[in-house]
């Protein structure tokens, strides 16, 4: 098994899946293996960055692997491969450019190389590129996990090139030469690479005939295109296809890959949230489906919530860091600093806070808005909840007078005694609780939404509510 990804960009959700299912894969059979190997070498395309990103994605999925090597590091061995090949008769030398082929063809001709060199016997100049002879009849099977045997009539093939006039091995050739080196047993990919694998097993045995080293055409399972809601292929221009833009956004790894998993197969059973274990015991290539597969945001964060709620209190709290606390941290989401300072910060008080908001959470990024009031010595108001809920209610000002006359004679602070003063102001005012708790809520949060009140007030303390109330009250005006 193996992930052979090209750094030309950011790693994509699709990517994230493909190593998934290796992964499984792997760790499925006793002896599986799941290789990394970045496919480095397309110098105009690759850059230095997005194999770093590779790197960083799969640690931060917890995909263990062997290696990582680098397909560039291979390069000798291309050479080689391409040297037996060319003496074996199975690659010729061509010098067409693609304006000579075309001008030869016409308009409207089948597109692909029409063989122009195939019997002119060319001796290799800095000018020729290396082409495979495609048989001109037959078919090629691709034996696929996925979608059974796929025939593919040679006639539609053409002669394409697997080295370029540099002498530079190409895709095809140096994906088939690695997998042939690495013992591949599976390639477990994309669905776009499909039409890759008639090439490549055909160079496969090739390479076998060439070298006299006969070694197995790997199986091949292509996974389902994924699509977005249009059904339109996920496209890097359209959609938010970047992992790391989601770890950004706060989702939680188990999450991902409970969601990574179910595009294009499912468990048994109703629940679709399932843990590795489950997934790893259930999975089976054959039962992965051949349609496209939906990659709904919506209900990766519907998982993600449920996962974030099945954290420990300790591992909710260690998700939530990079979020909350303003001193250095090992990881921040791109952009992101908490807008309290070091001396705002109150580790204890965080302690306390986390469980007002473990269930409330769908998104890690979330939380910021939903603790900041605890930290900011001034809340970040939120003006139009302000006016809505203060400056334009006309029975705000008594609400909030009244609370911080009943809140300043509590006995004691607590949440429960909260509770009830604040009901008894409702009713004096003629309100509902839900009316009354809006202005309090703004004032001391500067939101409309966030944990429960009263709650949020007793750990907030009632020095920096009354504080808070008077603020508000003084802003209104
Ligand atoms: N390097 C190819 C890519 O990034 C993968 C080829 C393969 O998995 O066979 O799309």
């Amino acid at each position: 098994m193996r992930l052979a990804p090209s750094p030309t960009g950011y790693f994509h959700v699709g990517t994230a899946r493909t190593a998934l299912f290796n992964w499984i894969l792997a760790k499925q059979d006793p002896e599986g293996v799941f290789i990394l190997r970045v496919e480095d070498t397309d110098p105009a395309r690759n850059r230095e960055e997005w194999v770093e990103a590779i790197f960083a994605a799969m640690a931060w999925l917890g995909l263990d692997y062997t290696g990582p090597f680098r397909q560039s590091e291979n390069a000798p061995a291309h050479a080689a491969a391409l040297e037996a090949l060319v003496a074996s008769g199975a690659l010729y030398y061509c010098d067409c450019t693609p304006g000579e082929v075309e001008a030869r063809k016409g308009a409207g001709a089948t597109p692909g190389y029409d063989g122009f060199c195939r019997e002119r016997h060319l001796a290799r100049t800095e000018r020729t590129a290396l082409r495979f002879r495609t048989p001109d009849e037959g078919t090629v099977v691709v034996p696929d996990l996925v979608r059974g045997d796929v025939a593919f009539p040679l006639g539609a093939i053409d002669d394409f090139v697997v080295a370029r006039s540099s002498g530079e091995a190409l895709y095809a050739l140096a994906n088939v030469v690695d997998d042939r080196d690495d013992a591949i047993t599976h390639v477990v990919r994309g669905e776009e690479h499909l039409a890759n694998a008639p090439k490549q097993m055909m160079l496969w045995r090739a390479l076998n005939a060439a070298t006299g080293r006969e070694v197995p055409t790997p199986l091949f399972a292509h996974l389902p295109l994924l699509v977005n809601a249009q059904r339109k292929k996920l496209s890097k221009r359209r959609d938010p296809v970047a992992l790391e833009s989601y770890r950004d956004q706060g989702y939680v790894v188990g999450a991902v890959l409970n969601y990574l998993a179910l595009l294009g197969w499912s468990p048994r059973g109703d629940d679709e949230i399932v843990d590795m274990d489950t997934i790893v015991e259930q999975f089976r290539l054959e039962d992965v489906s051949h349609s496209p597969a939906f990659f709904d945001v919506r209900k990766l964060t519907a998982f993600n919530g449920a996962h974030i709620r099945q954290l420990s209190p300790y591992q909710f709290a260690r998700a939530c860091w990079p979020w909350v606390d303003p001193r250095d941290v090992p990881w921040r989401p791109t952009g992101y600093r908490p807008a309290w300072r070091e001396e705002e910060f109150d580790e204890a008080l965080y302690a306390r806070v986390l469980p007002l908001i473990h269930e409330r959470v769908a998104r890690l990024d979330e939380v910021p808005a939903m603790v900041d009031f605890f930290f900011l010595e001034e809340p970040a108001y939120d003006e139009a909840a302000f006016d809505k809920a203060i400056r334009h209610d006309p029975r705000a000002t008594d609400v909030l007078e009244a609370a911080r006359r009943a809140y300043g004679a509590l006995a004691e602070f607590g949440a429960d005694a909260l509770h009830a003063t604040t009901l008894e102001v409702a009713e004096a005012n003629g309100l509902t609780l839900r009316k009354a708790q809006a202005p309090i809520r703004c004032a001391v949060t500067g939101r409309l939404v966030g944990p429960p009140l009263f709650e949020s007030l007793a750990l907030l303390g009632r020095e920096r509510t009354l504080a808070r109330l008077a603020g508000a009250l003084a802003r209104a005006t």
